[in-house]
C-alpha cells in the first residue's frame, strides 16, 4: 500500500491546511463526473478520499504516523483489527466527506448525506438548520433569508489561557495496548481546543462568557435540491471564545405539494380532461414547476394513459439539464347532466360500433 503522505502529496509534517487544499485538488482532478469511464481516475480518487479520510483526523493520523497502516484498519486485514475500524469508503462515503471539503460552495457540496464527524481543533460548533423550500423554489433555485442564533462572545469578557491545557488546545492520554505504550492526543475538554477560556462572565453571559447574538443570513438554494441535500456555509456557525466559527449547515427539506409530486428529477401530475377532449383530442393548459404549459392530447387517448412533457421537471443539479413532467389523464365522467347532454350522450351511444366485451376465461 502506498504511503498516505504521498498519496495526498504532501510532507508528514503538513498542517491540516495543506492536507485539505492537496485533497482538494486531487479530488477534482480525478472527480467522476470529469472522467467518465475511467477506472485509473476512480482508483485515485478512491485512494485520495480514504487515505484524507485518515489524514484529517487528528487522532487517526497519529496512530498511522505510530503504526503505519495497520493501525487504522488498512492493513493485510482490512476491517480487521486496527484500531479505529477499517476506512474503505464508498462513493457516497466520499462525496459526504466533500460537504465538508468543498463547503460553503453550494455546487460542490450538494452531494447529500453525511455530516461532520468530530469536531476540529480550536473552532466553534456547527449550527445545524432545517429549510424547507417549495417545489416552485427548487425548479428555479431562490435565495432566500434566515435567522440564525449565533454563539458569540459577550461585550467585556476577558480571556485567559486554559489551566487544563495551558493554551495547548489539548491533552494527551496514554493507554496500555498490546501493541505497548499508545498516546493520543485529544482536544481539551474544558476549552474546547481553543486553549482559552473566559476569566470574568459579563453580565446577561452565560456560564461559559458566551451570548447568543441573532443574525439574518442569506442562503442561495440551488435549483434541483431534494429533501437530504445539505449545503455548508463556512465560517457560518457558534464562535469559540477566541471567535474561531463553527459552520453553519443547511439541511433541505421539501414542501408537499398539493397537486405535483416528486420522482428524483421527475415531476408526476394527475389530470381530468373530458371525454370528448379524450375522444377528439386536443390541446389544454396545465401547471409545471415552472408556470403553466400547454399539452397536445392525442387523438383517442385512454384513461390511464402516461404522457411525458420533456424538460418540464427538475433541474439536475450535475448536468444542468431537466427531468420531465409526466402527466397521467384520467378521463372524466360526469355524474349529472343536463337533459340535453343526455340526448346528445344518447344519439352518439346509436352511433357508435356496440364495444365487443372480451370475457376472460374466468370460472364462474
Ligand atoms: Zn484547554
Amino acid at each position: 500500500m502506498r504511503d498516505l503522505y504521498d498519496v495526498i502529496g504532501v510532507s508528514k509534517q503538513a498542517s491540516q491546511d495543506e492536507i485539505k487544499k492537496a485533497y482538494r485538488k486531487l479530488a477534482l482532478k480525478y472527480h467522476p463526473d470529469k472522467n467518465p469511464d475511467d477506472n485509473e481516475a476512480e482508483v485515485k480518487f478512491k485512494e485520495a478520499a480514504e487515505a484524507y479520510a485518515v489524514l484529517s483526523d487528528q487522532q487517526k493520523r497519529s496512530r498511522y504516523d505510530q503504526f503505519g497502516h495497520a493501525g487504522v484498519g488498512m492493513g493485510d486485514n482490512p476491517g480487521q483489527g486496527g484500531f479505529g475500524g477499517g476506512v474503505h469508503m464508498s462513493m457516497d462515503d466520499i462525496f459526504s466527506q466533500f460537504g465538508d471539503i468543498f463547503g460553503g460552495s453550494p455546487f460542490e457540496s450538494i452531494f447529500g448525506g453525511g455530516s461532520r464527524g468530530g469536531r476540529q481543533r480550536g473552532r466553534g460548533s456547527d449550527i445545524r438548520i432545517k429549510l424547507k423550500i417549495s417545489f416552485e423554489e427548487i425548479a428555479k433555485g431562490i435565495e432566500k433569508k434566515i435567522k440564525i442564533k449565533r454563539s458569540v462572545l459577550a461585550e467585556g469578557a476577558e480571556l485567559i489561557t486554559c489551566p487544563t491545557c495551558q493554551g495547548q488546545g489539548q491533552v494527551t492520554t496514554v493507554q496500555n495496548t498490546i501493541l505497548g505504550q499508545m498516546r493520543s492526543a485529544s482536544i481539551c475538554p474544558h476549552c474546547e481546543g481553543s486553549g482559552k477560556r473566559v476569566g470574568n462572565r459579563p453580565p446577561g453571559s452565560g456560564p461559559d462568557g458566551m451570548v447568543k447574538k441573532e443574525e439574518t443570513i442569506k442562503i442561495k438554494v440551488p435549483a434541483g435540491v431534494e429533501e437530504g441535500n445539505y449545503m455548508t456555509l463556512n465560517g457560518q456557525g457558534n464562535e469559540d471564545v477566541s471567535g474561531h466559527p463553527g459552520d453553519l449547515i443547511v439541511m433541505f427539506e421539501e414542501e408537499e405539494h398539493p397537486y405535483f409530486v416528486r420522482d428524483g428529477e421527475h415531476v408526476i401530475l394527475e389530470v381530468n380532461i373530458s371525454y370528448p377532449t379524450a375522444v377528439l383530442g386536443g390541446k389544454i393548459e396545465i401547471p409545471t414547476v415552472d408556470g403553466k404549459a400547454g399539452l397536445k392530447i392525442p387523438v383517442g387517448i385512454q384513461s390511464g394513459q402516461v404522457l411525458r412533457m420533456k424538460g418540464k421537471g427538475f433541474p439536475r443539479i450535475r448536468t444542468r439539464s431537466n427531468g420531465d413532467q409526466l402527466v397521467k389523464v384520467q378521463i372524466d365522467t360526469p355524474k349529472k347532466l343536463s337533459k340535453e347532454a343526455k340526448k346528445t350522450i344518447e344519439s352518439l351511444e346509436k352511433t357508435l360500433k356496440p364495444i365487443e366485451i372480451p370475457f376472460s376465461k374466468i370460472d364462474l
